[in-house]
């Protein structure tokens, strides 16, 4: 059965994974914090793009480029005129709708008043602010809606310093703004969010083909952790969907509680981008190659994916509730890279016998892993508890471990269990890590 919005938001909040932002102000609409097991889950999941897209390749690198940019990159991008939502208002309860993303377009989806809209306006979604103590327009500055424009403008650095032959790419993970009109479903849509980014420049020619290998090799990322392969489907943009930018696109979408929809977005912008920034700051972006001895602007495959969506995606996808012994079981089956913790280690008793292995065993595989130890409750609860926030091991250390100089490891999925000797327990978990 699917699960629903509500299990999972009572989930995130219960266990620490997701928090209202100011809940204790009453909160704030559509800004979350990441509590102690989310902030593991969300840097799991950009350590994993990073892996896939920058660690493991010898064709892209990284970059970190600053929130805060010069106004004329939103210009020369096309931002500050087209990054646009259509906008009306209801005459009768005054609140704003995406004409887009309207069901009914004569009908206000809050108060039910009909024909009650105005014409529909262009509201830009750009936050707005002021470096330095006067806020007039001179010192008006955006906060950044995609992380792409940074690697834009430092294309030059990049492929200078890194001594880059066409094609390469380059990475970016960080936070984006966007006032949007219709924030919700929990974390899915906020005004403040991160993304993973990859511009990938290439001969205009070869665009074509990058932009299908991309589209596969990203689908290939979200199966490669786990994610259900019937919850996953691409699905091109019609002509009429695509950016300003952008020749083709794809979303690679998720079947979330409430429908299909966009995990991550991988567009041909063409040279749209380098080309804008070239002619606005008259600094020449195109790349010149040596054997052909010609000069031309690259064209650019862009996978763009939401961190902070993706993350709530592996989150839904690994939600189970299943029955065990007539007792009601939920677990969390994040492919174990994923997983906040990758061991809990559990003495079966609080005695200080049972205690002091259990210590010296988290010493140990604490220099590799995040890990739990956990005194309260049964064996049977503290089980429950790790299966929740889905661990994929517990070490039980119990009374024959005096003995033997072995532990209990108890797999969540399954819920086998193997006795492994202690020695043996780091090289048994990295082994399957
Ligand atoms: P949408 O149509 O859902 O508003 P978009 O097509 O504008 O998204 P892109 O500009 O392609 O999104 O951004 C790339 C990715 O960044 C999206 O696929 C999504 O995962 C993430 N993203 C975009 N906007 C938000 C947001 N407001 N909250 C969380 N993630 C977002």
């Amino acid at each position: 059965m699917p699960v629903s919005l509500e299990s999972i938001a009572a989930l995130a909040k219960n266990r620490g994974f997701v928090f209202q932002s100011s809940e204790i102000y009453g909160g704030i609409r559509s800004a979350y914090d990441y509590g102690p097991l989310g902030v593991e889950l969300l840097k799991n999941v950009k350590d994993e793009w990073w892996r896939a897209m920058v660690q493991e390749r010898d064709d892209v690198v990284g970059l970190d480029s600053a929130i805060l940019q010069a106004r004329q990159v939103w210009r020369a991008s096309g931002h500050e005129a087209v990054f646009t939502d259509p906008l009306v208002e209801c005459r009768n309860c005054n609140q704003r709708f995406r004409v887009d993303k309207l069901e009914d377009a004569n009908t206000c989806p809050n108060c039910g008043a009909t024909n009650s809209f105005t014409e529909a306006r262009a509201f830009n979604l750009m936050f707005r602010t002021h470096t330095g103590p006067v806020e007039d327009d001179d010192n008006l500055v955006y906060l950044r809606p995609e992380t792409a424009q940074g690697i834009f403008i430092n294309f030059d650095n990049v492929r200078r310093t890194a001594r880059l032959k066409l094609p390469f790419g380059v990475a970016q993970v960080g936070k984006s703004f966007r006032n949007e009109i219709t924030p919700g479903q929990f974390v899915f849509r906020t005004r403040e969010f991160e993304q993973m980014e990859m511009e990938y420049f290439c001969r205009p020619q070869d665009a074509p083909a990058q932009f299908e290998y991309w589209v596969k090799t990203r689908h290939e990322w979200y199966l490669g952790l786990g994610m259900s392969s019937e919850n996953l489907r691409i699905r091109p943009h019609d002509a009429d969907e695509l950016s300003h930018y952008s020749a083709s696109t794809v979303d690679i979408e998720y079947a979330f509680p409430w429908g299909w929809d966009e995990l991550e977005g991988i567009a041909n912008r063409t040279d749209f981008d380098l080309r804008q920034h070239s002619e606005a700051s008259g600094v020449d972006l195109r790349y010149f190659d040596q054997e052909a001895n010609e000069r031309f602007y690259p064209y650019v495959i862009e996978p763009a994916a939401g961190a902070t969506r993706t993350t709530f995606a592996f989150l839904i996808d690994s939600y189970h509730e299943e029955e065990v012994r007539g007792e009601k079981r939920v677990v969390l089956s994040l492919h174990p890279r994923l997983a906040p913790y990758k061991v809990a280690i559990l003495p079966l008793s609080k005695k200080a016998e049972l205690i002091e292995p259990a210590e010296r065993l988290a010493t140990e595989l604490r220099r590799h892993f995040m890990l739990e130890v956990d005194l309260t409750q049964s064996i049977g609860r503290r089980y429950r508890r790790q299966d929740e926030i889905g661990t994929p091991f517990c070490v039980t250390v119990d009374f024959e471990t005096l003995e033997d100089q072995a532990v209990t490891i108890r797999h969540r999925d399954s819920m086998e269990q193997d006795r492994v000797a202690m020695s043996g327990v780091y090289e048994f978990l990295a082994k399957r890590l």
